[in-house]
């Protein structure tokens, strides 16, 4: 791919150094200062995209749609052949596969490994089924995806599928609609949900510390069972206790700022959202959980609907205790600004917090109200992180429904 990518960042119009490094202000297609303008940690998250997207905002105070956004159509899924290399069973991979094969789309934003490090991303404007099919698998660090929005556009593609993040997606929608650029450009959204994605800078040294082989690892999942699955080269799998991660790992200086200062783990404006987080964990099948939003995502959920095996979705347990414990954990933590050292080593044993996951995992939220423990987490951490560190942004990027969501937990906003 020949998209030059500008060697250093200019620097921002605003006053705070959040950036999810998503690629758009990186190129020289389009003045960088266009990119950053319409940037998602400039402009804030969801609001009028949504209502353009949907006709409407998401209903603030309903329990599913606050937590999910708005979608036609919800399921469990998987491929009956799984697509090796993919993250789970590779919907994803397969969607663009699809859409690129019928000749829905001329070409798709999507991520290669980079030849530095396996789990680092090299943007590709992918424009063969086998380019498509090499972006599979997760690359667990921010990645400058919307570079290759740049190789489209100059190719004069008609007709494109990016794959992205949230963050990406805001940027390219709000990009799409303030500039002529790719106005006219048929674009389809597929989302992964995500959350604190890791600076590239820190991704070895995060995983050195969490892994007792960080060179063999092959493929890193947070799962349902609150344990961080790592499966190594030789396909053994690692399972470490989120509550026995490395104190130092909890800093909030280790995670990228922007991830903590993100309100859309869902990707809500994606045309279809692929996770795995409202599906109950089957290590065997690696069930997926599809939240189909728009018309655009319902061609391409059609296209590989018969490939696909159902599964119901299901939803037991309750998310509050959990969530009223976390916070009153985090939010002292946060109002501190981490201004206490904090002291390396595991605050449980491996052991000890193996017994803490199993008992969670027997007793706590699955299925459905798990994916809405995920959710509210990250909105209690992440709201109280921008009110702290960013409070003159507060306003301007947290979305309607987060102070309902949070009211809920009757905290103090
Ligand atoms: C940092 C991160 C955090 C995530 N957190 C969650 C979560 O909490 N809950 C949840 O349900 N799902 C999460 N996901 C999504 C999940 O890992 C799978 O991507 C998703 O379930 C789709 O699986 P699949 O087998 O269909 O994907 P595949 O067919 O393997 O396709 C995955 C696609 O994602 C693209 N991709 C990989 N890494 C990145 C990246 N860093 N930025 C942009 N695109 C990328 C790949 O290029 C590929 O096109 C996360 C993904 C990432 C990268």
């Amino acid at each position: 791919m020949n998209t030059t990518v500008k060697k250093k960042k200019a620097s921002l119009p605003f006053m705070h150094d959040l950036c999810s490094l998503c690629g758009l202000c990186m190129v020289q297609t389009w003045p960088a200062r266009e990119g950053m303008k319409i940037c998602v940690f400039h402009k804030g998250w969801l609001g009028e995209l949504e209502q353009d997207l949907f006709g409407r905002e998401r209903i603030a105070n309903h329990d599913d749609e606050s937590r999910f956004g708005i979608s036609c159509e919800r399921c469990v899924a998987r491929l009956k052949k799984p697509i090796p290399g993919a993250q789970f069973t590779g919907i994803i991979t397969r969607l663009a596969q699809r859409a690129f094969e019928t000749g829905t789309v001329q070409g798709v934003v999507t991520l290669h490994r980079s030849p530095d490090d396996y789990f680092f991303p090299k943007p590709v404007l992918a424009m063969s089924s086998a380019d498509i099919l090499a972006g599979a698998g997760s690359k667990p660090v921010l990645a400058s995806s919307l570079t290759a929005l740049a190789e489209a556009y100059r190719r004069g593609l008609h007709s494109i599928l990016i794959i992205g993040t949230p963050c990406q997606v805001h940027n390219l929608r709000r990009f799409q609609k303030e500039y002529p650029y790719i106005r006219n450009t048929e674009v389809y959204v597929v989302g992964i949900p995500c959350t604190d994605n890791a600076n590239p800078a820190r991704f070895r040294w995060m995983l050195r510390r969490v892994s007792r082989s960080h060179k063999t690892a092959r493929h890193i999942e947070y799962m349902q069972d609150y344990t961080c699955h790592i499966t190594h080269d030789d396909g053994t799998i690692e399972r470490i206790p989120f509550f026995s991660f490395p104190r130092e790992l909890f800093g909030t200086n280790v995670h990228a700022p922007c991830c903590l200062s993100c309100f859309d783990y869902m990707n809500s404006l994606a045309d279809i959202t692929v996770g795995y987080i409202g599906a109950p964990l089957d290590r065997q099948k690696m069930p997926q959980w599809v939240l189909v939003r728009t018309m655009r995502g319902q061609k391409l959920f059609d296209m590989i609907r018969d490939e696909l095996e159902f599964f119901e979705e299901v939803s037991s347990g309750d998310r509050r205790p959990g969530i009223l414990m976390y916070a009153q954990k985090i939010i002292p933590r946060l109002a501190q600004k981490d201004s206490q050292p904090i002291k390396p080593g595991r605050e449980m044993s491996l052991k000890k917090g193996g017994e803490m996951a199993a008992l969670l995992s027997a007793s706590g939220p699955r299925g459905i109200e798990f994916a809405k423990y995920g959710v509210d987490m990250h909105v209690v951490r992440n709201y109280y992180f921008v009110k702290y560190n960013y409070p003159t942004i507060l306003d301007t990027l947290i979305p309607r429904h987060v102070r309902s969501l949070l009211a809920e937990y009757n905290l103090q906003l």
